[in-house]
């Protein structure tokens, strides 16, 4: 049993901020959560306000050896494509530890609790299986372990490389399975434990046929998993899609039975008004990616109009071309502001529910509210930092949707085990050296 008092709380969208809240959590999990109390002896004080824990909905962790060398050029994500494709081809299961590790240290200091890896880099350069089938998957479990997140490992289905059934090549040998009975069997074995979850992911319907994806679909309802998909996250795949099928992206996932409440659309940037009525319909998530949808000039999703039609929103850090879900939270309002040229799309506390609940229910974790039986998952921003000083209790979750940083976040508890203490992770110590050392490795590029 361990106890902790926040100075203020956000309990969960619609339920506001209280003062002087004592959470008192039992192995992993919120025990009791009573609001206006005095910390009892031994209580864990955390100044500022504590909000449930940041949810990462999609992160492929390797792409963060790639911030800052691929912004100043001109092109659009097909050009980015082969930039990410070369740090693919450099990892191995040591190197891609290293990088994973320090890349989830990264988000434990940015309030990030647990991870949806999206994994789709499987096999050996040569697409040769490791000696063991899923040493890469592993190695990711053992990052978000070093770092001390929860990860939900999204095995990723990627098995050609185009709609025109083209075969992989080149670095996208590493991706594919050679077909979903065999990716069936690799995902199958990986064995959950405590802070994993395995999901299932297909990668797009550029890389995955419908046959494949009801393959994929089918293992995941067998488990009661999590599946997800990129999903429009371009024009092109759009017009690919419909030259060789005569349906959309989505409407060809919706055949193969692909969509559903446990099912999380990445990205949903470029879609018809029936594509986000059928999402809508089916209570199919989405998880919107706006720093790396900006990043390489995607497109502004429809998010206003999901989220009427049904779909629960989520974010995540993608690229991670930044971590920081405070500015994913806001950027989804901003772009939405920029496009209709008027304000008020969506409400903070729901945008902090998309970074806290929404996520957390994507990734098949009971968290994201400071309620009993949840998951203990406690992080603190403080308050006292240049961007959040002055906030008022009645408008702090205002203030922290539109003007906080990751680099406000003081204490992070994963849980019930405190990772991140005054701005220091307790498990990795010194992150910046350790993303140094893991990008260095990769070699000069
Ligand atoms: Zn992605």
């Amino acid at each position: 049993m361990s106890a902790w008092h926040a100075e203020l709380a956000w309990l969960g969208p619609g339920r506001g901020v209280a003062e002087r809240v004592l959470v008192e959590v039992e192995g992993e999990r919120i025990a009791r959560v009573t609001e206006g109390a005095d910390p009892p002896a031994g209580a864990e004080r955390l100044a500022g306000i504590t909000v449930p824990g940041l949810a990462n909905g999609h992160s492929h962790a390797f792409h963060r050896a790639l911030r800052g060398r691929t912004h100043r050029g001109g092109g659009d994500f097909w050009s980015w494509r082969e930039l990410m494709y070369q740090v693919a081809g450099a990892l191995d299961p040591d190197r891609y530890l290293e990088l994973a590790s320090a890349t989830y240290a990264e988000m434990a200091l940015a309030g990030i609790t647990a991870v949806g890896e999206f994994h789709y880099l499987h096999h050996d350069p040569a697409g040769r299986p490791y000696a063991d089938p899923n040493q890469m998957g592993e190695a990711l479990v053992e990052a978000a372990g070093r770092a001390g997140v929860r990860l939900t490992l999204i095995d990723t289905c990627y098995l050609r490389a185009g709609l025109d059934g083209q075969l992989l090549a080149g670095a996208q040998v590493r991706f594919g399975d050679g077909d979903a009975g065999a990716w069936a069997e690799r995902a199958g074995a990986i064995r959950e434990r405590a802070g994993l979850r395995v999901a299932a992911g297909v990668h797009s319907v550029r890389a995955v046929d419908p046959a494949a994806m009801a393959t994929v679909a089918a293992w995941a309802e067998a488990r009661q998993a999590p599946l997800h998909l990129h999903l429009s996250e371009q024009r092109a795949e759009n017009q690919a899609c419909l030259a060789a099928t005569g349906r959309t992206p989505a409407a060809l996932a919706s055949s193969a039975g692909v969509l559903g409440p446990r099912t999380t659309a990445v990205h949903a940037t470029h879609l018809t008004g029936t594509d986000v009525a059928l999402l809508g319909a089916t209570r199919t998530g989405v998880c919107l990616c706006p720093t790396t949808e900006r990043d390489l000039a995607d497109g502004i999703g429809p998010a206003r109009s999901l989220a009427d039609a049904g779909s629960p929103l989520c974010l995540g850090s993608d690229s991670h071309a930044v971590i920081d879900l405070f500015e994913e939270a806001r950027a989804v309002e901003l772009d939405e502001r920029l496009a209709s040229e008027r304000r008020g799309h969506h409400r903070p506390d729901d945008l902090l529910g998309a970074a806290t609940k929404a996520g957390m229910t994507a990734l098949g974790w009971d968290a994201g509210h400071l309620a009993p039986g949840q998951l203990a998952d406690l992080v603190t921003l403080d308050l006292s930092s240049v961007r959040l000083a002055g906030a008022r209790p009645d408008e702090a979750v205002d203030q922290l949707v539109f003007a906080a940083s990751a680099a406000d976040v003081s204490s992070v508890v994963v849980s019930g085990r405190q990772v991140v203490r005054d701005r220091h992770h307790l498990l990795v110590g010194d992150v910046g050296a350790a993303l140094d050392r893991a990008i260095s490795a990769l070699g000069p590029r």
